[in-house]
């Protein structure tokens, strides 16, 4: 591993507006910080923390000692100066003279003995940055490290691979204990750079920053080593067929079975539409991983450092190989291995609980993370940034599990240390407060998600928590928050990948709305067979092709779902010169009613909007002047001719597609958005 230290980086950094006034050590340490935070070798989702030891003035003008360590919820790869919170040191100090202290009473000391009480709460590894002497600290979780620590000889190991250039520290769990064993490990030997701590990670310190980070570099670039001279082809592979489900398949299955075995879903902890997104990895070294004929034994060890244990639980779902065509074969079997799963979590829980005496609320049972062989791996959360943390983790896993057996054999600790990390308090508030947002793990699909009512429409689906892919032809611009897809919704093919796009990305699909449109006009005496032909194509045919690759997505999942379509105020009240635009849109509307009685049967809704003179990309700004100049009124007139005299906006429109997409118990409805008009009332 090469050292990244770049002294032009950090005079830039201290250019900044955010590092005005801010003193060198500070600036230091944040520059260090983001070095460690931003390689996923070493720190991946909070696994990690740094400290600098500094002067600073009171309000009284007095220069007090300081220990400036990482706050919970800061992201070390983009930590600012706020982010290194001050801590009086002397008082931390102090707490070393106790024989034992418990964990709430150490994070209220630490807290009472912050600079600004509005600070984030420091690192439950404070007191151990605070306990050592040297100026800056750094602490990872780094891969490299777990793989030779968490061996049966792990401990033998780190002897013989350091010397004496490191100490070595038996598991704790961190906080006030783990303190005081970091500060007399180092105190036997105050020669030496760093500390390993057994099946947890590493520290490394110095007087000097870049000296600090360079003795991290160098602990992981000893292993490295190492590991480049053990076995290149760790796992022997278990036979692979020839004929794998896709993983468009795969992946709505995989949804399915665990959305409809998660505890939490419809209890009341959640609302009863939340459901899970999985977020899929695949490299060659995770197919080996999940190929290998011995995956029971490695995958199920164990996590590889405790506090992965609230992201991934303490093992992965192993599932059966997918082998086509037994796709009811592959649900089957799935649905076993997660109620094994479940029972497996369960009796751990009672096991701990009964044979300490403890009075615990047991977690969800639910996977959160899914080994596929054939195809690799799933991260499970209940929005996505859960899965794609699990997912992360999982893939950091891997790493660490392959290089730990080309070199000997993994092993990690018991399940009671695991367990007591899990289920520790400290550990649970890193965790963000679960969501109410009523669809939140939802997916929606959104046709013609590029022009204004799409864009509307998603906008409205994002504020309630759901996962979002939009798919058109073209985006006027990047929107970060959605999944932005390119399809052709009247090419079969083209709207096939789409969705096999959304079912790798997301898991799978809830919510589809049907609403990419066109405006085709033109007298049924005159218009041309080619021009309503082609007005059939999208605006009747290009929905019967998205709702039939959309059912055959949501049978995969079999936890229910909605169909929702665009149809127009033209379906019903016919415009003059509009049929080419109407006669589809009719169709439509007999298609939505159709697929209504033909999918209810597996829980699927189908819902229309009907809505009429909204300004967006069918209905252009021209378009509407033209009309209104035929009816001899303004544009404002014209588009506020209806009974509530008043402009019908898309947000109106989308508004009407989440309230049906909430609304349980409604089927074959039409709600109809034109601020009313009596001639196109419904009946
Ligand atoms: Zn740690």
């Amino acid at each position: 591993m090469d050292s990244k230290w770049t002294n032009a980086d950090i005079e830039e950094l201290k250019s900044q507006d955010a590092f005005r006034g801010i003193n060198d050590d500070i600036s230091l340490s944040v520059y260090c910080t983001r070095l460690i935070g931003g390689d996923p070798n070493l720190v991946l989702h909070g696994g990690g923390n740094t400290s600098v030891k500094t002067v600073q003035e009171d309000l009284f003008g007095n220069e007090i000692e300081v220990l400036c360590i990482k706050g919970s919820g800061w992201d070390m790869a983009e930590i600012l100066p706020a982010g290194l919170p001050p801590v009086k040191l002397d008082p931390l100090r102090q707490l070393k003279s106790l024989e034992s202290l418990c964990d709430e009473d150490m994070v209220s000391y630490i807290r009472s003995n912050l600079l600004d009480s509005t600070s984030p709460t420091p690192s439950v590894e404070t007191l151990s940055h605070a306990f050592l002497p040297h100026k800056f600290i750094n602490h990872s979780h780094a891969s490299a490290i777990l793989s030779v620590t968490n061996q049966p000889n792990g401990e033998h190991l780190c002897r013989e691979l350091f010397d004496d250039s490191m100490g070595i520290v038996p598991y704790m769990m961190p906080g006030f204990g783990l303190a005081k064993k970091t500060s007399e490990v180092f105190e036997e030997n105050p020669g030496v750079d760093g500390l390993i701590l057994l099946n947890h990670g590493i520290f490394t310190f110095s007087d000097d920053a870049e000296a600090s980070y360079q003795h991290m570099i160098d602990a992981i670039s000893t292993v490295e080593k190492r590991l480049l001279g053990g076995n290149k082809h760790v796992f022997s592979s278990a036979t692979t067929p020839s004929r794998l489900q896709p993983l468009s398949s795969v992946a709505p299955i995989v949804r399915g079975v665990l959305i409809s075995q998660d505890e939490r879903i419809g209890t009341g902890t959640n609302a009863p539409q939340n459901k899970l997104i999985l977020d899929f990895r695949t490299t060659d070294q995770i197919l080996e991983f999940v190929n290998g004929k011995e995956i029971e034994r490695y995958s199920q060890r164990g996590v590889a450092t405790p506090d992965h244990v609230i992201r991934t639980k303490n093992w992965p779902l192993v599932l059966p190989l997918p082998e086509k065509p037994e796709t009811r074969d592959f649900r089957e079997r799935t649905e076993q291995a997660t109620k094994e799963f479940q029972q497996k979590y369960d009796s751990y829980f009672q096991r701990q609980v009964e044979s300490r005496n403890l009075q615990k609320t047991r977690l969800d049972s639910t996977p959160k993370v899914v080994l596929v062989p054939g195809h690799g791996l799933f991260g499970v959360g209940r929005d996505r940034n859960e899965a794609i943390i699990a997912a992360d983790i999982a893939e950091s896993s891997v790493q660490t599990i392959t290089n730990a057996e080309s070199i000997g054999e993994y092993e990690t600790l018991d399940e009671a240390d695991v367990f007591d990390v899990e289920y520790w308090s400290l550990e649970q508030a890193k965790l963000s407060k679960a969501s109410t947002q009523p669809l939140l793990g939802n997916v929606v699909a959104i046709t013609g998600g590029g022009g204004t009512i799409g864009m509307a429409i998603a906008n409205e689906f994002d504020k309630l928590g759901a996962e979002i892919a939009v798919l058109d032809l073209n985006f006027p611009e990047e929107d970060h928050r959605f999944l932005q897809l390119e399809c052709d919704v009247t090419n079969q093919t083209s709207v096939k990948s789409a969705f096999e796009n959304i079912c790798e990305h997301f898991g799978g699909v809830d919510i589809v709305i049907s609403n990419a449109g066109a405006m085709h006009l033109g007298s049924m005496e005159n218009v041309s067979d080619e021009t309503l032909r082609e007005s059939f194509e999208i605006n009747f045919f290009a929905h019967q092709t998205v709702m039939q690759k959309s059912v055959e997505v949501l049978k995969l999942q079999n936890v229910g779902g909605n169909l929702l379509f665009n149809v127009s105020k033209q379906a019903v009240n016919p415009g003059a010169d509009a049929g080419p635009y109407g006669l589809p849109k009719a169709a439509t509307l007999a298609l939505m009613r159709q697929y209504a009685i033909e999918t209810g049967k597996y829980g699927i809704r189908a819902n229309a909007v009907n809505a009429d003179r909204i300004q967006s990309g069918l209905l252009t700004k021209e378009m509407i002047r033209s009309r209104a100049e035929a009816r001899g009124v303004n544009e404002v007139e014209y588009l506020a001719g209806n009974i509530l005299g008043k402009e019908v906006t898309a947000e109106d429109v989308a508004k009407a597609f989440t309230q049906l997409a909430l609304s349980e118990s409604t089927v074959a409805n039409v709600t109809t958005v034109d601020g009313g008009n009596i001639a196109a009332a419904l009946r």
